[in-house]
């Protein structure tokens, strides 16, 4: 496929994306896009071309799509817009992860990462353009809250990656992990609608939610009929602790956070992930091994150990122990007869890696003084 950026759709109508008022197609499900594309097409089945065209295909163009017919093509293109973001921007790293920036349509920036991995391939996706709570050791709620990205902008992070792909579609299994800017549960009609189409792509079992804890929201999420996998970034063992690194905690505690894991409802075999961010000679003790282990008690969980990645806006305090700090820690849980694993450090050459993603071009907002002192 080409890397032509969206915007020449809009350059061979002579119209600025601004000014684009053609009506959006992506994200929708397959029903509302038979209702939104109306009388433009001749019969239901042709939603469905579409439909294979856009994302079995890869197709982001009406005039690629040449199982319909020319004057077909042409009154969609008149009348509709598949508006993939533009790509602004592209770091392929050294380890293969290839870190985009994307401009959408009005101007706001969002990051996304392509993690090619021993014959699979991760894409990890932005919710929103920014992130409103503050947590201490994450770039993007150092730049401040932004806003949530439209079902479209959602999806269309991840046809712009595949385009890019060669071939559109690379043969590997490919997974999707909500684990880029923002927070998917302060997001979830948006989330709902993307993943009704994404799962076209990506099978729900291949595809991962990663919240802060939004009580409401996964209680929200447990009510779905098809849900994803669910990860939660716990990062510390105890409410004192957590409210120092997680403002969110103040609203949900520990507790609470908890009760709603213990009901949401699992299929056979799978688990919910727990992320553990493990920051030097502050949640990295012995102690806090066997701290987390009572505190989890016996939910169905797989945990997940990342070693913070630090970064100058930051501070100095945001550093990974040392490595036989970290497996002394994943051994614990193990003893502990927990699934514990180490998350390798990826992109971060480039600061693709977690917690390192931020859109240029904005004033940081800092962080409270005294949330980083412990
Ligand atoms: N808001 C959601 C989705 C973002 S996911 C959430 O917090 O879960 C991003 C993941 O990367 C989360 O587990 C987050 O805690 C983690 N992360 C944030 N900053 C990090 C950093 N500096 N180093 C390593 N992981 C970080």
């Amino acid at each position: 496929m080409t890397d032509a950026p969206a915007a020449h759709q809009e350059g061979a109508l002579g119209e600025s994306p601004r000014e684009d008022e053609r009506s959006e197609i992506l994200g929708l499900t397959r029903a509302k896009l038979v209702e939104t594309l109306g009388e433009t097409i001749d019969r239901p089945f042709r939603a469905d071309q579409i439909y294979e065209a856009i994302y079995r295909q890869g197709k982001t163009d009406f005039e690629e799509m040449t199982t319909l017919g020319k004057d077909l093509r042409e009154s969609l293109g008149r009348k509709f817009r598949i508006g993939v973001p533009a790509e602004a921007d592209r770091h392929p790293s050294a380890d293969g992860t290839v870190k985009y920036l994307f401009r959408l349509a009005d101007g706001a920036t969002i990051e996304a990462v392509d993690i090619p991995d021993r014959g699979r391939r991760t894409l990890c996706i932005s919710s929103q353009a920014g992130c409103a709570l503050a947590c201490a050791f994450c770039v993007t709620g150092y730049w401040g809250a932004g806003r949530n990205l439209t079902p479209a902008e959602i999806v269309g992070q991840v046809l712009a990656i595949r385009r890019r792909q060669e071939g559109g579609s690379g043969p590997e299994p490919l997974n999707l992990v909500f684990m880029g800017m923002g927070e998917p549960l302060q997001n979830l009609e948006a989330l709902h609608a993307s993943l009704r189409v994404l799962t076209e792509l990506v099978s729900w079992r291949r595809i991962t939610v990663s919240t802060v804890g939004i009580v409401p929201g996964i209680r929200k999420l447990a009510s779905w009929e098809k849900r994803p996998n669910l990860a939660v970034s716990l990062h510390a063992p105890d409410d004192a602790r957590r409210d120092l690194i997680m403002p969110v905690n103040r609203t949900y505690p520990l507790a609470d956070l908890l009760a709603a894991l213990e009901e949401y409802p699992l299929e056979r075999r799978r688990r919910i992930t727990i992320e553990y961010l493990l920051i030097r000679d502050f949640n990295d003790a012995p102690s806090d091994a066997e701290a987390l282990a009572r505190l989890l008690g016996d939910l169905p969980v797989k945990i997940n150990l990342i070693p913070v990645n630090p970064d100058p806006v930051l501070g100095e305090r945001m550093v990974p122990p040392p490595d036989d700090r970290v497996d002394a820690f994943a051994e614990r849980l193990r003893r502990r007869s927990y699934v514990a694993t180490v998350r390798r450090r990826r992109g971060d050459d480039v600061s693709a890696a977690c917690g390192q993603l931020r859109a240029p071009g904005r004033e940081p907002r800092g962080f409270r003084q005294g949330a980083l002192s412990w």
